[in-house]
């Protein structure tokens, strides 16, 4: 018997593109792939800024993984260091 076909649809377990849990949100992206991709795309900006006439704005795949991943652990690291209960305003 195939549980998941059958179970409503606020039963699905709902995960972000970096494996966390997004159940009782309803966006695809946590908090935390948000800013990544805030910094991503301002990461492009300054390059672009710097190198106007560059002819593409291609990372391997493999550096794009990298880059991601060392993103998402510092926007965590900060957020543990410098976020406390009373300043998180935005939703958790
Ligand atoms: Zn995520």
């Amino acid at each position: 018997m195939n549980r998941s076909s059958t179970a409503p649809e606020s039963d699905k377990r709902k995960i972000c593109r970096c494996g966390r849990d997004l159940s009782g949100r309803g966006r695809e992206l946590c908090d935390v792939c948000v800013m990544v991709d805030e910094v991503m795309d301002s990461f492009g900006e300054v390059l672009v800024q710097h190198f106007p006439h560059a002819c593409s704005g291609d990372l391997s795949p493999d550096r794009t993984i990298r880059l991601v991943h060392a993103i998402d652990e510092a926007i965590v690291e900060w957020i543990d260091n410098n976020v406390t209960e009373e300043t998180h305003e935005s939703a958790s």
